[in-house]
């Protein structure tokens, strides 16, 4: 049964409308955003759907085919902290919507079907916040641009979810664009779209297959440690955030920073910002070898000064330069999830084998090696 006739089934209804979201890799600059960094995400052919139709009350009925489970709530009641499960991401569209003076005259029927893997770190989570903000503009002709939808993804994610998250994830998804990677300035949201064409060269996403563990507690702690490293350097050097410092002055930072562990977050922070602006530059002169080296540097340094990393994400990263990447890291938030590997295309067959042969031998579990493109962000289907 496909999505439209699954949601018939279930709702007793036909949906009037179909609408999907991509889901998204970064290619560099990890745990920047909420940094105040650029970063360098692109929008990915998996796709999350949803199936609409309007109601003549006002509840939000919803159920997404992957958890096979459904929550109904009123429009007017919706509550923070409430436990609505998984449906947070979408009732906390709505409650949001309305802290920020948008009028929802009634409720709708959704049914959301996804690609995406839930919590590997593809965002699964940016992809279905930014499609419940597209359509409901659409349905509602609420005329939300892109940038509104950002900003409005990332209000649920801090102040109903409770994640301490940048912008990075929403944005990449919602500005996504067909064959360009977006490089994102976090701290001003400004950006610029900058053409991916690699040549006979491609990306492909590596998923370990391990579901993330405490990733919103390591997370918010990664955030509060840079938090702390910036304090420190505030007394010192007028910023507002830790992307604004430059490698020179590493060997200062340290001397101002006597704890360690604060001082390998910044140092991560700092360096990566560098290869950001970097990758950049050899992607304008599609210098495919250098792409390569400081892929392999950001996973050195997400492992060893940030330690968001993780055997499982280490293992396949090593398994795909053993089988022949140019260079490979973790994206995302990490403890887990996925990585992406800088491989020649017309080796991918051989790659996948090897990678996949190379990480069963070492870790038991099957992992799953994805040739991908860059895709447009939310749209309409039907
Ligand atoms: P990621 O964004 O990397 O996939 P997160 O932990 O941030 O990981 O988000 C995953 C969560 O998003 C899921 O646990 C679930 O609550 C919600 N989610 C995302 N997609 C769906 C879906 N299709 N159905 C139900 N819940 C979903
Ligand atoms: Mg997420």
């Amino acid at each position: 049964m496909n999505l439209q006739e699954s949601f018939q089934k279930y709702f007793g209804v036909k949906c009037e409308a179909l609408y999907q979201a991509p889901a998204r890799i970064n290619l560099i600059g990890e745990h920047l955003d909420y940094n105040g960094g650029l970063v360098l995400p692109c929008a990915i052919s998996l796709y999350i759907k949803a199936a609409v139709s309007l109601r003549n009350d006002s509840l939000i009925n919803v159920y997404s085919l992957n958890t096979k489970t459904g929550q109904k709530e009123d429009l007017f009641r919706i509550k923070k902290d409430s436990n609505y499960g998984w449906a947070n991401y979408i009732y906390g569209v709505f409650f949001v919507l309305k802290e920020n003076g948008y009028q929802i005259p009634k409720g709708m029927n959704i049914m959301i079907d996804s690609e995406i893997p839930l919590g590997s770190g593809l965002s699964s989570s940016a992809a279905l916040l930014d499609l419940i903000l597209y359509l409901t503009s659409d349905m509602f002709s609420l005329n939300l641009s892109l940038e509104t939808i950002t900003k409005l993804a990332q209000k649920v994610e801090n102040e109903y979810l409770g994640l301490k998250s940048g912008i990075m994830d929403e944005a990449a998804i919602a500005l996504g664009k067909k064959d360009h990677c977006l490089l994102l300035d976090c701290h001003q949201f400004k950006y610029e779209q900058i053409p991916l064409s690699l040549g006979d060269y491609t990306f492909v996403v590596l998923k370990t297959n391990v579901p993330r563990s405490l990733v919103s507690s390591k997370y918010n702690e990664r955030v509060d440690e840079c938090q702390k490293g910036l304090k420190i350097l505030q007394s010192k050097y007028q910023i507002n955030n830790l992307c604004e410092m430059s490698v020179d002055s590493l060997s200062d930072v340290k001397e101002l920073i006597s704890d360690e562990i604060i001082y390998r977050r910044v140092r991560h922070v700092i360096s990566e910002q560098r290869r950001v602006y970097d990758f950049v530059d050899a992607l304008k002169k599609k210098d495919i070898p250098s792409l390569g080296k400081l892929l392999n540097e950001s996973h050195q340094s997400l492992k060893d000064d940030y330690e968001v990393s993780g055997s499982y994400l280490d293992t396949i990263v090593l398994a795909s330069i053993h089988a022949g990447a140019i260079g490979s890291r973790m994206t995302g938030a990490g403890f887990g999830g996925c990585a992406i590997a800088l491989i020649k295309k017309d080796a991918f067959i051989n790659f996948r084998e090897k990678v996949l042969d190379e990480y069963h031998k070492k870790t038991g579990l099957h992992g799953e090696v994805l040739m991908v493109d860059i895709v447009d962000g939310p749209s309409r289907i039907k």
